[in-house]
This record gives C-alpha cells, structure tokens and sequence, in this order.
C-alpha cells in the first residue's frame, strides 16, 4: 500500500431516524461526524418482510382496474 495517496477515514455516526438506530461506520474525512439517514436494515420493509406485496397478477390487476369500461378491452 503506498503511503500518502489514501484519504483519511473517521469514524462517523449514523443515526437511522425510521428506528433510531445507531450505528458506527468508517468513512472519508467528512466535515460532519453524524450522518442521518430515513431507513436502515431494521426498519427498511425489504428487509423487515413488512413490504406489501401484491399477490394479485397483472392482468388481473388490469381488468380490475378497467373493468368499468366494459369487457371490450380484453
Ligand atoms: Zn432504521
């Protein structure tokens, strides 16, 4: 590893405002030593299998959704 060409890290708080959750990272020398963000994976539905997922296909979702106009669309 060559000296003198890598920037400095920190180590920087990340505050996960969805849960409140803290965790501590290592990033470049930034000028703040807090980072806030909106989701993290305690919270993030992707992660938490809270996500709302359609079972329903997309043809049927079609017709549902268009089914007013009457059966000539499809
Ligand atoms: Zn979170």
């Amino acid at each position: 590893m060559q000296l003198k060409i890598h920037p400095s890290t920190l180590s920087i708080n990340l505050h996960c405002s969805g849960c409140g959750s803290d965790y501590l990272i290592v990033a470049p020398n930034l000028d703040t030593k807090k980072v806030l963000t909106e989701s993290c994976s305690n919270c993030h539905s992707a992660w938490t299998g809270k996500r709302a997922i359609s079972t329903q296909g997309a043809v049927a979702a079609f017709k549902d959704k268009y089914s007013q106009f009457g059966s000539d669309l499809f």
